[in-house]
């Protein structure tokens, strides 16, 4: 499927659903047109940017600096509403999960991740996903379609506002880095994740650098290079395999574009060098992909790009064919990584109370809906 089909058979709803735009999510230039567009001076812009993206105000009212006039007009034809909220978790190690409802009646799901030296947020963005990865829970959603700008901004926003950090901290932040590793494939929807991404990342506004913030893609090849150009930010690639005849079958996307090309887009990647690796994803399914044979040769295929590799224990969920390997096989598959001097952390899996770990992602209606269907059939 072309992008441009994909843009147009999941498209996001009409964010006027209310009959008042969201402001949030529109870039720089769209914001700027729609002060102009009241006739006043390009300066309010800035300041209603910053109010919206450095204060994080959702109230006009709020935004002090602003005419009290002009703060009208501006509630009367626009609101600053992040997404709502249907479900929000707390983990007992602190990992908290938002559960997304959408205008349009979708959700979706976001994560954020406290650590001692930085605090992660997981970041959605598209409701499901079209591609069907045999060991991921989202890919068995049927409902996709692509989260608008505003949609995977307001992530952020909501995430801010439950930290109760307002206004955009210099430091001591709970919320430091960004990775795009939530529902679905962000190379599918690229242009309202990089619209997306280039709010969350204006100096003037959240001002999260790009070096914090990591893309994870399941290959899709022909957009890598745009991803490195025009945002500059962390790739990460789910490899999950070292020959095609596996990857095939466990990220069917590779059938379109195979191993070689992946990793030749990986050393192209641009930006790419010593200091700025590329992540790659592995996860260990048991018997599957965990072999001595598999790590030396996942060794020989990332030999000359600089990389480090991440080992994630599979996550099961409910009718899932894999189990995941056994800590020890795990320890020894990086121990062989490490001996061909390849950076392997295993990534601790956080929030497994509360259904917040990698590949676990999946909407709390289409659960419910599935299990209707299931009761349904008898
Ligand atoms: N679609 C993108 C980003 C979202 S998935 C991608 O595939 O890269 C984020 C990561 O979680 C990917 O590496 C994915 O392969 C991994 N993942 C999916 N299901 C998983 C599971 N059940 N257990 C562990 N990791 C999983
Ligand atoms: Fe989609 Fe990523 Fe899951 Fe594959 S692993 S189905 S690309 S979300």
């Amino acid at each position: 499927m072309s992008q441009s089909a994909h843009a147009q058979h999941f498209a996001p709803p009409d964010a006027r659903s209310d009959g008042r735009l969201n402001l949030i999510g529109l870039s720089r230039a769209e914001l700027e047109a729609e002060v102009a567009g009241m006739g006043e001076p390009a300066f309010r812009a800035k300041q209603l940017w910053q109010w919206l993206y450095h204060h994080g105000a959702e109230d006009f009212e709020a935004m002090t600096s602003l005419s009290k006039a002009f703060r009208e007009r501006l509630g009367e034809y626009y609101v600053a509403t992040r997404p709502g909220v249907a479900v929000h978790s707390k983990s007992v190690d602190g990992t908290q999960k938002w559960l997304l409802a959408f205008t349009d009646g979708n959700e979706a799901e976001a994560v954020h991740i406290p650590e001692s030296d930085r605090g992660t947020l997981c970041v959605s963005s598209q409701v499901g996903c079209t591609l069907t990865c045999r060991f991921c829970h989202t890919g068995t959603q049927r409902l996709v379609r692509n989260l608008s700008p505003g949609e995977i901004v307001g992530q952020v926003m909501l995430a801010r506002d439950a930290l109760e950090e307002w206004p955009s901290p210099k430091a001591d932040r709970q919320l430091t880095n960004i990775v795009m590793m939530g529902m679905g494939e962000p190379l599918y929807n690229f242009d309202n994740v990089a619209q997306a991404l280039r709010i969350v990342m204006d100096p003037h506004g959240m001002a999260i650098g790009r070096r914090r913030i990591t893309l994870s893609t399941s290959g899709v090849v022909p957009m890598m290079e745009r991803c490195g150009a025009e945002l500059g930010v962390n790739l990460a690639v789910s490899l999950h395999a070292v020959t095609d005849e596996l990857r095939d079958e466990l990220v069917p996307l590779n059938r379109k574009y195979p191993i070689a090309g992946l990793l030749r887009a990986c050393r192209e990647y641009p930006g790419v060098h010593n200091a700025r690796r590329i992540t790659f994803e592995y996860v260990m399914l048991k018997g599957v992909n965990d072999s001595d044979t598999d790590a030396r040769a996942l060794a020989r295929l990332l030999k000359d790009i600089p990389a480090k590799v991440n080992l994630i224990p599979f996550n099961p969920w409910p009718g899932s064919a894999y189990e995941c390997s056994s800590p020890e096989r795990i320890e020894r598959f990086a121990d062989l990584l490490a001996a061909a001097n390849l950076s392997a952390p295993v990534r601790a899996p956080r929030g497994r109370d509360i259904m917040a770990a990698c590949g676990q992602l999946k909407s709390e209606s289409e659960r419910k809906r599935k299990t209707e269907r299931d009761a349904a059939a008898g």
